[in-house]
């Protein structure tokens, strides 16, 4: 090779390298990002923080781990333990469980709340779905950003998945992907992979619990739908809950949970930790098939034109018109069927309420949007 070939390749290798390393650390900063947790900042009612991990130590430290708050106080009752984030997507359910830590009180029994279930499942997105990494929501002391996750785990976290993914104890099978998803793995393995450790961490935590309440979001074109699905052992306290919720016009519907479908919250808590168990959906066009640019108009506003459509076609489970289901609705039902809940189990057990205080009004949520309830960015 001629001095000026050898000179030219040289030149085009060290410019590929570079290119190769300015790629490199770009993606490598997106991807360590997709790791920082969003604030979470404890209200006046907390009264004890801890990680999951203290249910199941080998997670401590791990992409498993996420923060345990306790809202307590010094007169015995129930346990009302409020899981958000299972599917981090569903991104209700969470906003729901921060809204109970940032504001609420307990004067009887407890709260326990965790607002990331599926802590893995919140440091990455679907590639082929679009979804945003993030949102962010204005409060009066600033803006606040909250994480858009993925229903399962993070494979980066948890891999390879098995071709059919057999569930324990059912000996149920599944699909693989299945694997890495927290609400087919209950009541999870103490020996097991990374998202049966958590499950099995939540399984302890719910035998600490009187109930527990799993908060999610399925497209409007899923049947099972702005509904709780309770446990047997919960049906008196869903069932008063839900005439409560009739009576105060917020329509929900009640589903008893399937005898013999495995690995989901509220079969599994109530068969494996006596948990009082009970499981709400609300409705997110953000995560439907007839959905159009996932923006965060759509994310956070709820509006689609291709749902209104849908909706006048017949094709949908809910009622979706021009003004769609808004965030801030989705979390005020959220927090009303909680609300429901805990006064049903007061009314059946006297002797040991759950009395909660500043509660966040369905209407005021509604009407209001969730910045007034969030506290304002802490000052990194
Ligand atoms: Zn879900």
């Amino acid at each position: 090779m001629a001095i000026a070939d050898t000179i030219r390749s040289n030149k085009s290798a060290l410019a590929f390298s570079v290119a190769a390393v300015i790629v490199a650390v770009t993606s490598g900063s997106i991807f360590n990002a997709m790791h920082q947790a969003e604030p979470i900042v404890a209200g006046a009612g907390v009264t004890a923080q801890k990680m999951l991990s203290s249910f199941e130590p080998s997670l401590a430290g791990g992409p498993g781990d996420t923060p345990v708050f306790e809202i307590g106080s010094d007169k015995a009752g129930g346990t009302l333990a409020v899981l958000g984030g299972t599917h981090p997507q569903e991104i209700a359910g969470m906003m729901a469980a921060v809204l109970l830590i940032e504001n609420v009180k307990v004067t009887q029994g407890k709260l326990i709340v965790v607002p990331q279930s599926n802590r893995s499942g919140f440091t990455h997105t679907d590639p082929m779905e679009a979804y945003l990494h993030s949102y962010e929501v204005d409060t009066p002391g600033g803006k606040r950003w909250f994480r858009v996750g993925m229903r399962l785990a993070n494979p980066v976290h948890q891999w390879p998945d098995p071709d059919i993914f057999i569930h324990y104890p059912s000996r149920e099978g599944m699909v693989g992907h299945e694997t890495r998803n927290l609400n087919r793995n209950h009541p999870g393995r103490k020996d097991g992979w990374l998202v049966g450790r958590v499950s099995y961490a939540l399984t302890q935590l719910a035998k600490t619990s009187t109930m527990i309440f799993d908060l999610h979001e399925a497209q409007p074109e899923y049947p099972v739908i702005n509904k709780m699905v309770s446990h047997e052992n919960a049906f008196e306290v869903s069932a008063t809950a839900q005439s409560n919720l009739q009576a105060r016009r917020i329509p929900m519907g009640l589903e008893k949970s399937p005898k013999n479908l495995h690995g989901l919250s509220h079969r599994e808590f109530g068969d494996h930790a006596n948990a009082l168990s009970i499981l709400a959906e609300s409705a997110n066009p953000a995560m439907g098939r007839f959905r159009g640019r996932t923006s965060e108009e759509l994310v956070i506003g709820g509006k689609d034109v291709n749902y209104v459509k849908a909706a006048q076609l017949g094709r949908l489970f809910v009622r979706f018109d021009e003004s769609g289901w808004p965030l801030n609705v989705r979390v005020a039902r959220h927090l009303a069927s909680i609300e429901e809940v805990i006064n049903a189990y007061n009314e059946i057990n006297p002797d040991k309420q759950i009395i909660v205080e500043n509660f966040p009004k369905y209407k005021d949520v509604v009407e209001k949007g969730l910045g007034p309830f969030l506290k304002p960015p802490p000052k990194v």
